[in-house]
């Protein structure tokens, strides 16, 4: 974990398991059993949740929406990734995976379980390189109908968390992300 004034990072993935789910699970004990194991387990105590099959309509002009893929050479993270997109607006709606839907939301536990301007649970993303505020983690709305961004922030701090982005593929793997 590297800690500034401003922000943590995250840099092994048990840390992310800890700070992101709830979950104490040693690293060793990762290195160990190995990333499908770990899959398994954790689709197991954190299941995802769902995610739209049908395109929704834009919350900006109510058109139906478009489904894409994602470019397998996809530079972010995000290769082979389907999603929606409104064509009229040209906007980028939801990536339709089941990556990061963040299935519980108990306003006890904080920020990190905030809800989406619709009220239902929320998907976890991360900030690529291009962004000003690479491996900042976000939540945005899982169903792609509302324009939502909640940071991640520590509890307490208000520290911002962000994850070293040499994690990002495992975490995709583990639909972390
Ligand atoms: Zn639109
Ligand atoms: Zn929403």
């Amino acid at each position: 974990m590297l800690e500034t004034p401003t922000d943590v990072t995250l840099t092994e993935l048990a840390e992310v398991l800890q700070v992101l789910l709830d979950l104490n699970i040693p690293q060793t004990t990762i290195d160990n059993f190995g990333l499908t194991w770990l899959r398994s387990y954790l689709q197991a105590q954190r299941p995802s949740t769902e995610y739209p099959k049908k395109p929704p309509k834009c919350f900006r002009c109510l058109e139906t929406a478009t489904r894409y893929t994602t470019s397998k050479t996809n530079t972010k993270g995000n290769g082979g990734r389907p999603y929606f997109k409104c064509d009229p607006c040209n906007k980028f709606l939801v990536f339709a995976d089941y990556r990061g839907n963040y299935p519980r939301h108990d306003p006890q536990r904080g920020p990190e379980d905030n809800i989406c301007h619709c009220s239902v649970s929320t998907k976890r993303l991360i900030a690529g390189r291009d962004k000003n505020n690479p491996g900042q983690v976000f939540y945005v709305c899982r169903q792609g109908t509302c324009d939502a961004y909640i940071p991640c922030v520590e509890l307490g701090t208000n520290r911002a968390i962000k994850i070293a982005l040499g994690l990002q593929s495992e975490l995709a793997e583990l639909c972390i992300i």
